[in-house]
């Protein structure tokens, strides 16, 4: 494994809750000289790299010596959750001797990809206190058991039919279901009292770790690289940007609730990232014209062309793993590329010595959208939307090009430090 991927893969395995992909995000600044910009605290400002968290959310910046205030910027956006399943405020079910967990689908997984998993559980519990104490199970914990082919003889020639309420419930033992018995266990997994656990926001994930796969091990097949593959490529990106950036600010930033439509406190339609770029352009008087020459790259996957399912897409436009991250470009507006943003996109790629290809869907499918556009309709800064190409999007497991993740991170150093 290229030594980027395999970098990769530990991020998503040390990251399976957009908690513990801010956590991981931290520790990786906090190691290249990052200190903490806390959301309550006066703006600290002054040149260097700070970050700033607010529960699945994670902004840093860089902020070169001698920078004047107004400074354009030049943003990073990605996402930290991922499609999964979500554990439900009373969690203790079970039927038939089975104890099982109540849980929500978060977003839209893929749900037949959960089936006969080994799954963990990840996330937060939240003591009577307010301290957040992070958990991660990392081992085979939970399955959602599929039906047997015997009793559903149709299933391969009509399709799985699955009831989100009825059959994704996951079983984690034998025994007699007792209220409690989920967050008990949890708590002795961080030696916290169970009695101070108030509250919790868990989910679950696959524990295979990611593995390299193909004859010439030129593909990563991985959880979650939608969107870690991305805030994995940010952060790398923001870290080398420090290094010669002048006349501009580079910005990361890692938005939860992007698979939920983005609406949240911490998601890219609340206020967080303009606040920290307001402060950064020195204040709401100087923020129109920093924003005006400022420009954010919206990272997130894409479809790779599909050999089984060629029709799905546009011939044309049809982007292949490790032949370099894709431009997205859809005249809706579901996409926020422009030709002005593409442009700056592809003098990046030239910059970094990266190739790219063109993503568009075809006009008679709806075509996905990110977290650009937001960004764009929220703040007026041009967007311009690229991602990596994979295959199975919103599976629990996915796949992509070993080479790609190395290649985003490049051509988004160089977006992050062109000053033109
Ligand atoms: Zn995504």
């Amino acid at each position: 494994m290229t030594d980027l991927a395999q970098d990769l893969a530990a991020f998503i395995t040390a990251a399976p809750s957009p908690y513990h992909a801010v956590a991981e995000g931290v520790a990786r600044l906090t190691a290249a000289g990052y200190t903490e910009q806390p959301e309550t605290g006066p703006w600290l400002g002054g040149p260097g790299g700070r970050y700033l968290v607010r529960d699945g959310t994670l902004l840093a910046w860089f902020v070169p010596e001698d920078a004047p205030p107004g400074s354009p910027m030049r943003i990073f956006a990605a996402h930290t959750d991922s499609p999964t399943l979500k554990v439900k405020p009373r969690p203790d079910t079970g039927a038939a001797g089975w104890r099982q967990v109540a849980v929500e689908v978060y977003g839209g997984a893929l749900w037949n990809s959960w089936l006969d998993r080994d799954l963990g559980l990840a996330g937060r519990l939240v003591l009577f206190d307010g301290t957040t104490v992070l958990v991660d199970v990392h081992r085979p914990l939970l399955r959602v058991p599929q039906l047997a082919i015997h009793l559903d003889r149709q299933v391969n020639q009509q399709g799985l039919q699955l009831d989100p309420q009825q059959h994704l419930l996951p079983v984690w033992g034998l025994g007699a279901a007792e209220d409690g018995d989920l967050i008990d266990f949890l708590a002795g997994e961080v030696a916290v009292d169970p009695d101070e656990v108030a509250a919790h926001d868990l989910v679950v994930h696959d524990v295979t770790p990611p593995a390299l796969l193909g004859e010439e091990e030129e593909l990563l097949a991985a959880p979650r690289l939608d969107n870690l593959a991305s805030v994995h490529a940010g952060i790398g990106a923001l870290l080398a940007a420090a290094d010669g950036v002048a006349g501009v600010i580079p910005v990361f930033v890692g938005f939860d609730h992007e698979e939920v439509g983005s609406a949240s406190a911490t998601g890219a339609a609340g206020p967080l990232l303009e606040t920290v770029l307001t402060a950064l352009a020195g204040g709401f008087d100087a923020r129109g014209a920093a924003f005006a020459a400022s420009r954010c790259l919206s990272v997130d996957v894409t479809h790779a062309a599909h050999p089984n399912y060629l029709g799905h897409h546009e011939p044309a436009h049809r982007c292949v793993p490790n032949e370099g991250p894709a431009l997205k470009v859809n005249a809706n507006q579901r996409y926020a590329t422009d030709a002005p943003g593409a442009a700056a996109w592809h003098r990046a790629c030239r910059d970094a010595g990266v190739p790219s290809q063109v993503f568009v869907s075809r006009n008679n499918l709806p075509c996905g959208t990110t977290v650009g556009p937001i960004l764009s309709t929220r703040l007026g800064i041009r967007a311009v939307d690229v991602g990596i190409p994979v295959l199975s999007m919103h599976s629990a497991r996915e796949l992509c090009g070993v080479a790609d993740p190395g290649y985003m991170a490049a051509a988004a150093t160089a977006f992050l430090t062109d000053p033109a």
